[in-house]
């Protein structure tokens, strides 16, 4: 898949996020702390959550390598879960898991997704949703084994 088979508009978006990561400093006392890689494109991602003493997402890091699809998708991902809680932020992931399935969202679905739907056009290219998806399963184990070591 090349990029310039995507729209104009969510190309810019997914560029400008791979070219610009948001986050990219290291937060080494984060609560979550998780990191994987997508054999498939040779992806991969390291991402840390911070969280405030009411379990709300206050900073958040990203780190990587690969293509601009799973790059972006962690930057965005690191934005639009800013202020949230982690079961908000599962919620959001199952949401996109869902975009990229091809299943219908409700509105303020969408709205939470944010600069996310720019990717919806790569469930076009079957291989490209695992780049896309990268991040967020990674998030995902991050969540459980955080939860595990809270008891
Ligand atoms: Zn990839």
């Amino acid at each position: 898949m090349q990029l310039d088979e995507l729209d104009d508009l969510y190309r810019e978006v997914i560029l400008d996020h791979y070219r610009r990561s948001r986050n990219p400093q290291h937060l080494a006392d984060a609560e979550v702390q998780a990191d994987g890689n997508n054999p498939f494109c040779g992806d991969e991602v390291a991402l840390q959550v911070k969280l405030n003493g009411r379990g709300v997402i206050q900073a958040m890091g990203r780190q990587g390598k690969g293509c601009a699809i799973s790059q972006a998708s962690a930057s965005m991902l690191t934005e639009v879960l800013q202020g949230k809680t982690l079961q908000e932020a599962e919620r959001l992931g199952r949401a996109f898991r869902r975009m990229m399935q091809g299943e219908p969202l409700q509105a303020q679905e969408r709205e939470a997704l944010g600069p996310l739907e720019a990717l919806e056009g790569v469930r076009k290219f079957p291989i490209r949703i695992k780049c896309a998806l990268l991040a967020w399963s990674i998030l995902e184990e991050g969540v459980e084994s955080y939860r595990r070591r809270q008891g």
